[in-house]
């Protein structure tokens, strides 16, 4: 039987100093109950806490440890940029390694800037769309997270979404006064915005959501909305933090055949180390400072130890190419989710898009955010800790992506699999 004591000692002492022990809301298992584990190491497509239980990680620090934790070549990269020094506050080679790269594997990028996560990528992102429409209003998808800038706090959750009012407190309304929500799969939605506004500089969108659980776009839903943002002369910002080099190399763009104006990237291109971007074709990132009067900063941004991360990392991901493993392994979860579901009478719908899956407690499809939130967050509760019992790592939301990763086994899916049972089963006697 596991143990938890040392987890639970550090969680008591995390409490003092830090905010509920964490430094990110969603790691202190609110949603389901029980104190967080404190993790020691990882390796692989295998992470341990401090208890030395060791769990399958479907987390992956939510998506950018695509080739598991550790790869040899990432960490011999890094190791090797450490000997060099750590940040110069002037420009290196790297940078320009890891934004051909980028550029090339994105076609809608012909420059891209390097900050220091996906939230400064995308609020960055939006200041450049209304550097450049010379508009203000900017339409985002209810249930879409795109970061924790001021103006996009809204509608990353509930009933006030369409009301545009703030979701945390501490956000003035004068910031998400210029904030419009849309829903998801619904293109009638961003038109009616745009016979009321005539002021709307861009729509941010997850070209797979990842932050309601996963939900995929209906047919042609990007390329529809590509196509009328043009006619209005709004640009498609896509933010592509989670699918970016995850969905496949060229991102979520690639397979649903659409090229954003502006793209903000984030996770998988720093390996593990803080990195985001956002990049476009040259005539919108020469608004950017120094060529242009859009201004935008960081110390740290560009860091040579967090480049040659991405460097390798990217690197290393081209040369594996585990996309279709990833579509086959996923395909396989799907259905051993189901079919452990209806053997024990459960309620499950199963979304994926390449490596990122999620099962929804609930009966019927999941299209927007409105759908996923009548699963059954008490169930998955359930579920989730019995999934921890039987050695395997998942985010603590029913609305977090399970990612998977490129170290992962045949064991490693044996191991996931007779916890599925184990934790359905769970369910089924719990309710
Ligand atoms: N955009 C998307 C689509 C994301 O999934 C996230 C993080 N989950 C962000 C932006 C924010 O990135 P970060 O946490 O690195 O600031």
């Amino acid at each position: 039987k596991m143990k938890f004591e040392k987890s639970q000692k550090l969680y008591e002492k995390g409490l003092v100093h830090l905010v509920g022990a964490v430094n990110s809301p969603v790691r202190a298992f609110s949603s389901v109950g029980g104190n967080p584990l404190f993790i020691k190491k990882a390796k692989g497509s295998k992470i341990t806490d401090v208890d030395n239980n060791e769990y399958v990680d479907l987390v992956l620090s939510y998506g950018p440890m695509i080739l598991g934790h550790r790869h040899k070549k990432v960490q011999k990269a890094i190791t090797k940029a450490l000997q060099n020094g750590y940040t110069f506050g002037a420009s290196t080679e790297n940078e320009i390694k890891l934004a051909k790269i980028v550029c090339d594997a994105f076609p809608g990028m012909d420059k891209v800037r390097f900050v220091n996560s996906g939230t400064e990528a995308v609020l960055s992102a939006l200041r450049l769309a209304r550097a450049y429409t010379g508009k203000d209003k900017i339409i985002k998808f209810s249930g879409c997270y795109h970061g924790h800038s001021d103006a996009l706090l809204v509608a990353a959750g509930s009933g006030f979404a369409t009301l545009s009012l703030p979701g945390s407190k501490g956000v003035p309304e004068g910031a998400v006064k210029n904030t419009l929500i849309a829903n998801y799969n619904d293109l009638e939605s961003v038109k009616a915005h745009f016979k009321k506004h005539d002021d709307i500089a861009a729509v941010i969108i997850e070209p797979i959501a990842g932050n309601m659980g996963v939900v995929l776009p209906e047919d042609n839903f990007l390329k529809d909305l590509k196509v009328f943002l043009e006619k209005k002369k709004a640009l498609l910002i896509v933010d592509e933090v989670m699918t970016g080099f995850r969905s496949t190399f060229g991102g979520a763009q690639e397979i649903l055949g659409v090229t954003a104006d502006i793209t903000c990237l984030g996770k998988v291109i720093g390996g593990g180390f803080p990195v985001g971007a956002y990049g476009a074709r040259n005539e919108i990132m020469e608004m950017v400072s120094p060529l242009g009067d859009m201004y935008q900063a960081g110390t740290l941004s560009g860091n040579p130890v967090a480049m040659a991360s991405g460097i390798a990392t990217l690197t290393e991901l081209k040369k594996q190419n585990p996309y279709a493993e990833f579509e086959e392994f996923a395909s396989i979860l799907e259905v051993i989710l189901l079919e452990t579901a209806k053997k024990y009478h459960i309620d499950l719908t199963v979304n994926r898009f390449g490596s990122m899956i999620n099962p929804f407690f609930r009966k019927g499809e999941v299209t927007n955010f409105e759908e996923a939130q009548k699963s059954d967050t008490k169930k998955f509760a359930v579920f989730f800790w019995e999934m921890i019992k039987n050695g395997v790592f998942l985010p603590p939301s029913q609305f977090e992506a399970w990612f998977l990763s490129s170290a992962l086994t045949e064991k490693d899916l044996e191991k996931v699999s007779k916890a599925i049972d184990a934790a359905m089963k769970k369910v089924a006697d719990s309710f």
